[in-house]
C-alpha cells in the first residue's frame, strides 16, 4: 500500500502545483491519508496548503543533504488526513549540492522508504526542470502524472521528459510508469484548446485522464488565501473538477 505519485514536466507554468495541492487536498477530502511532497525551491505547495515558509525549520532539503529523518520534517495541514513535507528556498542549493553526493537519485526514495505505508497516497509536486531534484521524484515513484497546459506549444518538450522517463526506468526505477496526461486551463471557448485535446489524445491514447481541468478564476485566487480550492470555495468548477480527478486516480489503480 502508499502509491507514490510525481506531478511532473519540465516546463513551467502547466499546473504542476496547482494539481498536487488539489489533488491531494481531494483525495485527503474522500478519506486518504495523504503526504504532499514540496520538491520545488519555490515553495508554492507549501504555501499553497497554508504553510507560513517563513516559519518552516527543517524542509526536503534537509532530508536530501542533511539526512535528517523524514518523521522531524513533516508537517500537519490544516487539512484533515494531509500532511506536508515543505520546501523553502534553501532546496535551491539542493541541485547542485546533490551532485557530488553518494546516491544522489536515490535519496527522495530512501528516505520515505520507512513511512510510505503509513499513507494511501504520497503526491510529488517537481520543480520546472529535469535535473536531480525531479530525477530523485521519479526514483522515488510509483507513477507520474503529467499536466499539460492547453495551449500553443503544448506537445513541446513532453518527448524530452518521456526520454527521462525511460533513462530512470531503465536505470533507475524499472517499475516505474505513466498514471495519465492531465490536460490543463483548458478554455472551451477557443478552438485551439479543442485542438490540443485532440492532438494530446492522439499521441498519448488511452494515457489521457477522463478529467480535463478548465480555466478557473477560483483556482488561481486559492493559493494566495493559502488554501486548497476545496477549502476556499467548495461549489467553484474547479473544486468540482479536481474532486473528479481525485475519483479518476483511486478508479485507476
Ligand atoms: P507549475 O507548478 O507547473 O509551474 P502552477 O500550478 O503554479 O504551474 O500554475 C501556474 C499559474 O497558473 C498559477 O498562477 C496558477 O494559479 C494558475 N493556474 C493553474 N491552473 C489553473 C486553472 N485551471 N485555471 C486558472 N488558473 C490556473
Ligand atoms: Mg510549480
Amino acid at each position: 500500500m502508499g502509491k507514490i505519485i510525481a506531478i511532473a514536466n519540465q516546463k513551467g507554468g502547466v499546473g504542476k502545483t496547482t494539481t498536487s495541492v488539489n489533488l491531494s487536498a481531494c483525495l485527503a477530502h474522500i478519506g486518504k491519508k495523504v503526504l504532499l511532497i514540496d520538491s520545488d525551491p519555490q515553495g508554492n505547495a507549501t504555501s499553497g496548503v497554508g504553510i507560513n515558509k517563513g516559519d518552516v525549520q527543517d524542509c526536503i532539503y534537509s532530508i536530501l543533504i542533511d539526512d535528517v529523518p523524514v518523521k522531524d520534517v513533516i508537517l500537519q495541514t490544516e487539512i484533515e488526513n494531509l500532511e506536508i513535507i515543505p520546501a523553502t528556498i534553501s532546496l535551491a542549493g539542493a541541485e547542485i549540492e546533490l551532485v557530488s553526493t553518494i546516491s544522489r537519485e536515490v535519496r527522495m526514495k530512501h528516505a520515505i522508504q520507512d513511512i510510505k505505508d503509513q499513507y494511501d497516497y504520497i503526491i510529488i509536486d517537481c520543480p520546472p526542470s529535469l535535473g536531480l531534484l525531479t530525477l530523485n521524484a521519479l526514483t522515488a515513484s510509483d507513477s507520474i502524472i503529467i499536466p499539460v497546459q492547453c495551449e500553443y506549444y503544448a506537445l513541446e518538450g513532453l518527448s524530452q521528459l518521456l526520454s527521462t522517463v525511460r533513462l530512470v526506468q531503465k536505470h533507475l526505477n524499472d517499475s516505474l510508469y505513466i498514471d495519465g496526461v492531465l490536460l490543463t486551463m483548458f478554455d472551451a471557448r477557443t478552438n485551439l484548446g479543442i485542438q490540443v485535446i485532440e492532438e494530446v489524445k492522439k499521441y498519448f491514447q488511452d494515457k489521457v485522464y477522463r478529467t480535463i481541468i478548465p480555466r478557473n478564476v477560483r483556482l488561481s485566487e486559492a493559493p494566495s488565501h493559502g488554501k486548497p480550492i476545496i477549502m476556499y470555495d467548495s461549489r467553484s468548477k474547479g473544486a468540482e473538477v479536481y474532486l473528479e480527478l481525485a475519483k479518476e486516480v483511486v478508479e485507476n489503480e
